[in-house]
């Protein structure tokens, strides 16, 4: 589905990521581990359309989506999580979610009787999908809650269902599992695996919680440097000793 080729992103004479090459199948969710500073999080910011490569390709489902912006990505159904601005915390759960599809009934519309109702049947619409998600990931209980309000893992599971208002096909998350309490932790794993076999979604999980990617991870990949070192299980990513030598070096 993604093929990344021989990629480059500097930031002026430091190579964070240098030359990775590496290949996600569709309908797997991949995990990708490496050491703090290996160059993970540059990757998905390049591929996702947020940093522009130094050089390299990156084509999905064959085509070149090298450098494109995040929103034509978006629409392609390529969508990295980000976490829920500051701004948007006074806003609702439901509102967050409500908010993503965005831009979608042109402005114009208002001056119009039937635009008003078109808005109105969106606003339902949109309304219901939101529900539709919470319930999805067990949130429920949060839809009428501030987004600043809820806990560490209830905004991870929010971020999630971001990428559920639209039909997404290939999702980078970033750490999901960060400052999550376990039990969160596996609802979130749970929701991953779900929407993985029952709508398809390929997954990209950035995480450092190695039973984590145990549980949901197939294949991993392993950089280092900026490099991929190596992919495979986990049991085998474990076992190959350059992998092994990288996180010691660190
Ligand atoms: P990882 O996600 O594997 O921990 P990162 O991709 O975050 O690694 O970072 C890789 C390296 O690139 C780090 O040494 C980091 O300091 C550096 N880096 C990341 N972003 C920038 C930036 N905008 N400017 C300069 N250096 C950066």
């Amino acid at each position: 589905m993604i093929v990344v080729d021989d990629l480059h992103k500097h930031f002026g004479g430091f190579h964070a990521v240098d030359g990775a090459s590496l290949e996600i199948a569709e309908g797997t969710i991949t995990g990708l581990i490496g050491p703090n500073g290996a160059g993970k999080t540059t990757l998905f910011n390049v591929i996702a359309g947020v940093l522009d490569p130094t050089s390299g390709r990156v084509t999905m489902d064959g085509e070149d989506i090298t450098g494109l912006p995040p929103h034509t990505l978006f629409h392609k159904g390529l969508l990295r999580t980000f976490q829920i601005a500051h701004e948007f915390g006074s806003m609702t759960c439901r509102e967050n979610l409500m908010m993503v599809p965005g831009g979608q009934s042109g402005e114009t519309l208002w001056n119009t009787w039937f635009g008003r109702r078109r808005i109105a049947d969106e606003e339902r619409a949109l309304r219901a999908k939101a529900d539709e998600v919470m319930e999805f990931l067990t949130i429920e209980q949060i839809a009428d809650l501030k987004a600043g309000q809820v806990s560490g893992g209830q905004k991870k599971l929010l971020e999630l269902g971001r990428t559920m208002m639209v039909d997404a096909k290939i999702v980078f998350l970033d750490e999901v599992g960060a400052g999550v309490n376990r039990t969160l932790l596996y609802t979130i794993a749970d929701a991953i695996k779900r929407l993985n076999e029952e709508r398809g979604y390929t997954f990209v999980v950035i995480e450092h919680d190695m039973e984590f990617i145990d549980r949901l991870c197939d294949p991993v990949i392993c950089m280092a440097e900026g490099k991929v070192l190596a992919q495979g299980t986990l049991d085998e990513i474990k076992a190959n000793e350059q992998v092994i030598e990288a996180y010691l070096g660190t």
